[in-house]
């Protein structure tokens, strides 16, 4: 069964400095008629309408930046090609500041019950350096905004690492962020992309970055910070509070079966991956000539989809469950990973017991390291098949 549904709205009312997602600014006529070719594209690909899927997640972008008529029509498709009513979460990402009442109560209307806050950092100075248009005050108020119309389920977005940002600015962002006790916070590290202003900065010399010691305190204080508050560390980047991980992203990690709609979306199906279109004209078009805007189709064999259950699988902090394994593959992963398992036990990256494997401490620091660690040849499988 594919579990989940992302669907991608790329508008944004600001550019932020290190961005590479699929977005550009937003424009009314343009977004109107994107989401009509998203409906183009729902309509060739679904099986018909009413899907039963178990999360819906509208990424972005920011999804918010659309206009009032222009969600309710994003809404209204969504409605007519999934049963909502049976999925059991239902995601937007929001940017605070980009968002009233007269939406919070439009997406509660149509049964969103979890809203993922790009908040970034709790320093109005530092905001402003990395390009953000929201102001701390404005977290404050959307939260409170959130919570007075019904919505518990919310999630707060961080990032470390970023130009002049220190390890005790850090984390009094953490704190503050836990003042609201929240029942889930995701932190992940600057990454400097390629066609982004940071990337520029970078090869000019000119992007301060902290130390790599001084990342690595601010991961640790993290980790540290988010569990002495009762938050457990589900994911190298991901907190939450007991049945609050976020079922969409699990999805993922699973290595499960997912639908991609919209610019630059990417999909998981039964023996394939997906990339959509970035440019959004041009994906506006194609949705509108054919409703296929796919720009690749990877096929996924066996090599792909065992390599794949590793890279995502030792993400969660639970690791590989063998039994589910043997169960998904037919032969327990000591089969193929007999020597790597062990190299990487001895260096203390990986730990294995009668049930999991998984990352130990030390293996988290070097998460990218450890999944090199599992690519195979084709040769690799002859003894599996
Ligand atoms: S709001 Fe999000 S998607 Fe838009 S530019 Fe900033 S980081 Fe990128």
């Amino acid at each position: 069964m594919i579990q989940s549904v992302y669907i991608h709205i790329p508008f944004c009312h600001h550019i932020c400095h290190y961005c590479d997602f699929t977005k550009i600014f937003y424009n009314e006529s343009m977004a109107t008629q994107y989401i009509e070719a998203l409906g183009k594209e729902m309509a060739t690909i679904l099986p018909g309408t009413k899907n039963k899927v178990r999360t819906i997640f509208i990424g972005g972008g920011t999804p918010t930046a659309l206009n009032i008529t222009q969600l309710k029509k994003l809404l209204d498709l969504i409605h007519e090609f999934f049963d909502v009513a049976s999925c059991e979460e239902f995601t937007i990402e929001a940017n605070p500041g980009d968002f009233d009442e007269e939406k919070i109560k439009l997406l509660k209307h149509f049964g969103v019950n979890r809203v993922s806050l790009g908040v970034q950092v709790f320093d109005n100075q530092l905001l402003k350096d990395i390009g953000r248009a929201h102001q701390v005050k404005d977290v404050y108020r959307t939260i409170n905004d959130l919570r007075k119309n019904g919505f518990e389920n919310i999630s707060i977005d961080l990032i470390y690492a970023l130009p002049h940002q220190t390890v005790s600015n850090f984390t009094e962002t953490v704190k503050k962020a836990l003042s609201f006790h929240l029942p889930h916070y995701s932190a992940y590290s600057l990454q400097v992309e390629p066609q982004t202003i940071f990337y520029n900065r970078y090869r000019k010399g000119k992007l301060h970055r902290p130390e790599q010691e001084e990342e690595v305190e601010m991961y640790a204080l993290l980790r540290q910070l988010m569990t002495s508050h009762g938050l457990n560390q589900y994911e190298i980047s991901n907190f939450a509070k007991p049945s609050y991980e976020s079922k969409h992203n699990l999805t993922y990690w699973n290595n499960d079966y997912y639908y991609g709609f919209g610019a630059g979306a990417s999909a998981y199906l039964p023996g394939k991956r997906t990339m959509n279109i970035r440019a959004i004209p041009s994906y506006i078009n194609q949705a509108n000539q054919d409703g296929y805007p796919i720009m690749k189709v990877d096929s996924i064999g066996l090599k792909e989809k065992v390599e794949e259950e590793f890279f995502l699988g030792l993400r969660k902090r639970t690791g590989i469950n063998k039994k589910q394994f043997n169960k998904k593959f037919g032969f327990p992963y000591d089969r193929i990973y007999q020597k790597q398992v062990k190299d990487l036990i001895d260096k203390n990256w990986l730990v294995e017991d009668k049930n999991h494997l998984r990352l130990t401490e030390d293996g988290l620091l070097f998460g990218n390291d450890v999944f090199a660690h599992f690519l195979l040849d084709e040769s690799d499988l002859n003894h599996v098949n």
